[in-house]
């Protein structure tokens, strides 16, 4: 067998699982160690910083000099006792990465030596070099300087020796470039908007927060089988394998016991995620073999945000200690099932409402159906951006493959609370409504609680369910950083909110009674957005052909997709919004494109190497042995025998000849479409093209090779092989 798949298989194994002990048998003991949270800060800061940074959290304000040197006094304090020895500011740039960089806590003293600083100034802003992050050509790289500023609503934490500040990342001349900041921006939308709206049914309500509890899903692959494919170290999926005979077909991964060197791994990062303040909560067997999926309880998005990709990254270290490489990508094996991150999503007040949960009386739940049409409203008109939001060259090769949801955004609301709307529609008239009319709809209206107690239906099919009390966006990529979608949804539903109290306003001041005018629209709304609801089966292809009767859009292309960024309705709507300015937002734009351009031309350059460097020689040496085959049975036997014994193996050489023929070709062909896709400048056609020319080579030149798999002397086929990839533990 070749050498390195032989000795991977062999690794694996003779592996045992690590032992791992809890730190103590309450995770209560050791939850947010490592967090420089509320309870430390009121430990290390005087009562008036404490204070400060209190109200600025909760106020999304930002703190002044002289409060941001009491808590850097305060965090040094607390961290130099944990055993630091450097900070960070710890932020999100537009790579698929976070990004740190590390200064120690030392500086020259007036005695010689050196003693430990840090100030308020440094707590609250660095200037690392911008020059190398992706900015879309807002910063041109002479302009090196960039700014990340401290997020306070983002508690900082330790890792390893060094104190990390979560922190948002700007250009010297202002714009955003990161994640972070737009982000903070929609959620502050979303808020405001809501805040509006709520004031109808309660004037308590002065604050809106918007949740994100995110299912993450990845993929375990042993280190030495890692080490033994070109295409998982370069591109994280496989770009090149043939379907092992048996895969998930029976089921039996799924929620099935977790093997011991994986429980092993997953009780090691939930430790560390743990002292970090990460509330992991579900672990559990997905359907894939291999793939598994880690859930946190649902917290502010901002912050579950931060904490998903905290958590991404600590997996990511925990596997290598146990000899184990965690895939994010969306589709790393074709054929079986790819992963995703589910993002529930839901508002909640400051009085402690969740603004889609139904209320405990008919005014409760007409806010409940207030929201619920409006995300409605909000997803139907936004559906190519919201697409936008998650379509990447990973999450391509899911969406709409038949595991996952499709490429056509639609929602599911469950059979009930689709009832409760058509009610609306039929019982609420435009003209002024009888007190009777109006008994009856509250009656109705009244019922939502009961229904939904035992409304348990769930379509697993839908990219965009209601599920109950929360809505779950289950097209989210599982490498993604969540602030792309949760961006985009948050200030949909925010301008929504805002369209709406608009609308009901008009109505109040003509002279309609507020509850009627709110039915009014509601109704006008739920009838505008009918065509975005389906309760069906969302992989089916009937609802391929009805969601094009609708009208609805089904687009499979990253950069088709990509362009309803700058279509003038979106950019209406983050722009006016104050998500992005235009130029932040071309610029990001073309950070997508571009990352898709290089994801393909990596993929494609990988392919390559390894169809002419592995491949190719090891199917000519097949070959080889097969023609010396048939020439030996020519030195024994005569004419006649011999056709009847080297016939099959004479077919067997034409088949072996003609897969190594098409590789050979199809590779040229590929990077013959490169060199003309290279040329190109505009980056949005560069995108179009590699999409339409490069991208297309992939699978053809996959086929040949994985025909080839089928084929060649399992002795000698160098790399692992599904069923080692998946099976082998
Ligand atoms: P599923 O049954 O869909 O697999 P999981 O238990 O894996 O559910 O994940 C559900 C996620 O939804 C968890 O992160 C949970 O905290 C989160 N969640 C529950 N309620 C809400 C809510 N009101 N808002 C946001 N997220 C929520
Ligand atoms: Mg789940």
């Amino acid at each position: 067998m070749a050498k390195l798949r032989f000795q991977a298989l062999q690794e694996v194994i003779s592996r045992q699982p690590k032992e791992v002990k809890f730190p103590s048998n309450k995770i209560s003991d050791y939850y947010g160690q490592l967090v420089f949270n509320q309870s430390k800060m009121e430990r290390y800061l005087s009562h008036g910083a404490y204070k400060s940074v209190i109200t600025a959290i909760e106020e999304s304000k930002s703190i002044d000099r002289k409060v941001a040197d009491q808590v850097a006094l305060g965090m040094k304090a607390w961290a130099i006792e944990m055993g630091v020895t450097h900070y960070c500011h710890w932020f999100h740039p537009l790579t698929d990465t976070t990004a740190e960089k590390h200064d120690a806590f030392i500086e020259f003293g007036n005695y010689g030596g050196v003693v430990e600083n840090f100030s308020g100034e440094l707590l609250a802003q660095q200037e690392p070099d911008a020059s190398s992050f992706p900015s879309g050509g807002i910063r041109n790289t002479f302009e090196a300087r960039g700014y990340t500023a401290w997020d306070v609503s983002s508690p900082a934490f330790i890792l390893g020796n060094t104190l990390c500040i979560p922190t948002v990342f700007v250009s010297y001349t202002g714009e955003a470039l990161d994640y972070k900041t737009p982000l903070l921006k929609a959620l502050s939308a979303v808020d405001k908007a809501s805040v509006e709206v709520c004031k109808y049914f309660d004037k308590n309500i002065t604050k809106v927060t918007a949740n994100l509890g995110c299912e993450q899903e990845y993929f375990l692959i042993d280190e030495a089988l890692y080490q033994a494919r070109p295409d998982l170290i370069l591109t994280e999926r496989t770009l090149m394998g043939h379907r092992s005979s048996k895969d998930q077909q029976l089921g039996d991964h799924y929620l099935t016991s977790i093997p011991e060197r994986v429980k092993a791994f997953m009780k090691a990062f939930e430790i560390e995620a743990y002292k970090l303040g990460i509330p992991v909560k579900t672990r559990h067997n997905e359907v894939a073999p291999n793939q598994y999926e880690c859930t946190p309880i649902f917290e502010e998005v901002n912050l579950a945000n931060d904490h998903n990709q905290l958590l991404m990254d600590l997996m990511k270290r925990v596997g290598r200690q146990h000899n184990l490489r965690v895939l994010f990508h969306e589709k790393p094996f074709a054929g079986i099932n790819g992963s995703g991150k589910h993002n529930n999503w839901s508002l909640m007040t400051n009085t402690g409402i969740n603004l889609f949960s139904p209320g405990k009386n008919p005014k409760g739940n007409l806010q409940f159906l207030t929201f619920l049409v409006c995300v409605l409203k909000a997803v139907y008109k936004n559906q190519d951006l919201i697409r936008a939001s998650i379509l990447t060259a990973g999450n391509s090769e899911r969406l709409g493959a038949n595991e996952a949801p499709p490429a056509i955004i639609s929602v599911f609301l469950g059979k009930k609370i689709a009832e409760t709307l058509d009610e609306i529609v039929e019982k609420v008239s435009d003209r002024k409504m009888t007190p009777d009319e109006k008994t009856e709809l509250k009656l109705g209206i009244g019922k939502i609680p009961e229904i939904l107690l035992d409304n348990t239906d769930r379509n697993r099919t839908s990219p965009f369910a209601f599920t109950g009390n929360r809505f779950e966006f289950r097209a989210v990529g599982s490498s993604a950083n969540c602030a792309t979608s949760m961006i985009i949804l948050n200030v949909a539903v925010a301008d929504q909110l805002n369209k709406f109290k608009k609308l009901v306003d008009k109505l109040i001041s003509d002279g309609i009674k507020k509850d009627e005018a709110i039915f009014q629209i509601l109704k006008k709304y739920i009838v505008e957005t009918k065509k975005i609801r389906f309760e069906g089966d969302n992989y089916s292809e009937e609802w391929k052909k009805e969601a094009l009767k609708r009208g609805l859009t089904n687009i499979t292309s990253v950069p088709e997709s990509l362009s309803n960024y700058l279509k003038p309705e979106s950019k209406d709507l983050l722009i006016r919004n104050g998500i992005f300015n235009e130029r932040e937002l071309i610029g990001r734009v073309e950070v997508e494109y571009e990352k898709y351009v290089m994801k393909i031309q990596i993929e494609a350059r990988v392919l390559g190497d390894i169809a002419m460097n592995h491949i190719i020689p090891t199917a000519v040496k097949y070959l080889n042995t097969l023609i010396d085959n048939v020439k030996g049975l020519n030195e024994i036997f005569e004419n006649k025998e011999f056709e009847e014994l080297a016939g099959a193996r004479k077919e067997l050489i034409k088949e072996v000849s003609h897969h190594i023929s098409s590789i050979k070709q199809k590779v040229h062909e590929m990077i013959e479409e490169r060199k003309v896709a290279n040329k190109i400048d505009d980056i949005t056609e560069k995108a179009t093209v590699y999409h339409k020319n490069v991208s297309p080579f992939l699978n053809v030149i996959r086929y040949h090779i994985d025909k080839l798999e089928l084929t060649v002397d399992d002795e000698i086929w160098p790399l692992p092989k599904y069923r080692e990839l998946l099976f082998t533990r």
